[in-house]
């Protein structure tokens, strides 16, 4: 029985989570599950696998806690950013699987690597923010690193163990978002509420977001640098509306291997979970006489600037990642609230890192304060 610890239970990643394990109930039990603010939701997950530990890192006032103590007494409840780490170096698991959102799930990763455990990871934002340091600390610790994104699953699945001398490149494939279709004029007008709606997939807020302006791509591009060892020039991204085939491998040779399936996270969440071993599974179910017609294209710079920005960044490297994906993160959360419009996102991006003092190499440290400092400047300038 493997003992699993999920990061961020209650959300999209977290859901299809617990099917794959209501389904793989033979093969997995779960020691630890952790939300922000969603503690209903948490204490019926508990229940229903009993779970032992629970962490609520957005819980913060000491009355609430004490309810729910009172509510769980059986339970070990530990609360904030803080009770999330020390259950994770002192929890009782084999794996974990971080799919905490965006910037706040980095500190997670470190803390399971620490422990030489295996770290399936959703959360991209650790490896963007500091792969310079988690996949060093993984070498050093023995910890094992399985992707849980599915471009990078898919990736993961075919290059196996092919060193990157073998690999001219690999493809990268993306939707197209939201507003694949929709003129360029009409960008400015685009509502909160039209942004959220991705057209293949059902996911959380921030990364349908990111979807929307293909800044998700451009993380996902250095997910893949440091995932595989690969250089940039050999990372490359194609829009491929279908979402079918999730990521392709292109070998020295001319040869393309490719991974298919419906666009359905409880997959790769499953190869994640069982890998190296294929577990028998009805969760996923692809029809391929019903696909239709699978096409691929380039990425147009005029509706995807921020991709264009996240790809200058990438080969910049150092700091400017947190730096983006901070101002990001902030101009996110002012767009839902009315703020600022569609467009406004790239532009606010842009301008947080015309005077941003980078470092090449920085620490843990450096990362997380300025990962603050970006996301605060960005806020503060716009409320
Ligand atoms: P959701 O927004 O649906 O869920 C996020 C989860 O993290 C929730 O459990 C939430 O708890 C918790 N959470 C939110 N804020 C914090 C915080 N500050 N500290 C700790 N926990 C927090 O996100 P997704 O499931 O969509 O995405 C999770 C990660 O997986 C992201 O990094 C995303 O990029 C990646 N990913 C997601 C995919 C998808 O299909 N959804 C596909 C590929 C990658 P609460 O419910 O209490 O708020
Ligand atoms: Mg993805």
């Amino acid at each position: 029985m493997v003992k699993l610890a999920l990061l961020g239970a209650t959300g999209s990643i977290g859901t299809s989570t617990l099917a794959v394990l209501r389904e793989q109930s033979a093969h997995f039990t779960l020691s630890l599950v952790s939300a922000h603010t969603d503690w209903q939701s948490l204490l019926r997950i508990a229940e229903e696998f009993k779970v032992k530990t629970l962490v609520l890192t957005g819980i913060t006032y000491p009355r609430q806690q004490e309810e729910l103590r009172r509510q769980l007494p059986r339970h070990r409840i530990l609360y904030g950013g803080d009770g999330l780490l020390e259950a994770l170096r002192e929890g009782d698991y084999d794996v974990a699987l971080n799919a905490v959102s965006g910037s706040a799930g980095l500190q997670a990763s470190f803390a399971i690597a620490q422990r030489g455990k295996r770290l399936a990871l959703a959360n991209k934002e650790s490896l963007v923010m500091a792969g310079h340091l988690l996949i060093p600390l993984i070498k050093e610790t023995g910890a094992k690193l399985i992707p849980v994104d599915s471009e990078h699953s898919a990736l993961f699945q075919c290059i196996g163990d092919r060193p990157e001398s073998e690999i001219r490149k690999v493809h990268i494939t993306a939707s197209g978002g939201a507003f694949r279709d929709l003129p360029l004029d009409r960008f400015a007008d685009i509502t909160p509420q039209q942004a959220l709606k991705h057209p293949n997939w059902n996911m959380g807020a921030k990364v349908t977001l990111d979807s929307a302006t293909m800044f998700n791509k451009a993380l996902e591009v250095m997910e893949a640098h440091w995932l595989f060892g690969l250089p940039y020039a050999k990372i490359g991204a194609l829009l491929h509306p279908q979402s079918v085939v999730h990521s392709l491998v292109e070998f020295v040779d001319g040869s393309f291997l490719a991974q298919l399936s419906a666009p359905d996270m409880k997959l790769p969440i499953l190869c994640a979970l069982s890998h190296p071993r294929r577990l028998p599974s009805q969760l996923v179910q692809t029809d391929l006489t019903r696909l239709g017609d699978l096409t691929f294209g380039a990425l147009d710079p005029r509706r995807y600037p921020l991709f264009y920005l996240g790809l200058e960044v990438a080969r910049e490297g150092g700091l400017l990642p947190t730096a983006l994906n901070a101002a990001n993160e902030a101009a996110l959360q002012l767009f839902l609230s009315g703020r600022i419009a569609f467009t406004d996102i790239h532009r606010l991006c842009a301008e947080a890192l015309e005077d941003f003092a980078n470092i090449p190499s920085p620490s843990l440290e450096e990362i997380i304060s300025a990962n603050r400092a970006v996301f605060e400047a960005v806020t503060s300038r716009h409320n």
